[in-house]
């Protein structure tokens, strides 16, 4: 990790082959951005919540939790650019055509000066800067409201209390109304890898939220189940 002036444009590297991540980091800084760096999926998540770099290199293939998993869950509340390194065997495939939210992605092996014009050219886009703290609009459902950068949830005009967890699977049902999701996919998609429990426990808390969000939680008109299938959230 290296300080640079503030001025400088902050880059995350996530790659776990040391050379690839030296050099990497070496070129960036020479063209004056200030890098940061993670080898594990799970660290290079925490450093891009805790860093907000303005551009993301992310490799797909990491310790932890993989590249597409990192990306989706930073979907969830950034849009800082994000780059893929895919490595060859179709990689670059499940990346352009899954819907993991990266801004472009680049096969390996590439050359420096292909990556730096990339790089270059997402920040052009994307204004060179980080995302503005204050920048996410809220999320508006019907009556609820959801603030992502205070993690707060305001109903009819009151905040509801929420675990964290309760927060994200909320978060996770408004961002995709009216999709018929499977137990297993939502603890793939909100508990992901430090998840340690059942199918159950997304049983459990869809019910605390709709304690929080159904006018009756004993019949659900927004967070419902589908027999057989798991929950649908109406938009
Ligand atoms: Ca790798």
């Amino acid at each position: 990790m290296t300080a640079a002036p503030a001025a400088s444009p902050k880059v995350l590297i996530v790659e776990d082959e040391e050379p690839l991540l030296f050099t990497l980091a070496h070129n960036l800084k020479r063209e004056g951005y200030a890098v940061v760096t993670a080898s594990r999926g799970d660290d290079g998540l925490k450093l891009a919540r805790e860093q907000k770099p303005d551009l993301i290199l992310l490799d797909v293939m990491l310790p932890g939790i993989d590249g597409i998993q990192v990306c989706r869950m930073l979907r969830r509340d950034s849009d800082v650019p994000i780059i893929m390194l895919t490595a060859l065997g179709g990689e670059g495939d499940r990346v352009a055509g899954l819907d993991t939210g990266a801004d472009d992605y680049i096969p390996k092996p590439f050359g420096m000066r292909e990556l730096m014009a990339r790089v270059r050219a997402l920040l052009r886009r994307s204004g060179g800067r980080a995302q503005p703290d204050a920048g996410t609009p809220p999320l508006i459902s019907g009556d609820l409201q959801v603030d992502r950068e205070r993690h707060e949830v305001v109903r009819n005009g009151s905040v509801l209390r929420m675990k964290p967890k309760e927060f994200e699977l909320l978060l996770f049902f408004l961002q995709h109304p009216g999709r018929v999701f499977s137990r297993e996919q939502i603890l793939d998609e909100v508990w992901g890898y430090d998840f340690s429990g059942g199918p159950r426990t997304v049983d459990v808390h869809v019910r605390w939220l709709r304690q929080k969000v159904e006018d009756d939680p004993a019949s659900p008109a927004r967070l419902r189940t589908i027999r057989g299938s798991g929950y649908l959230f109406e938009g």
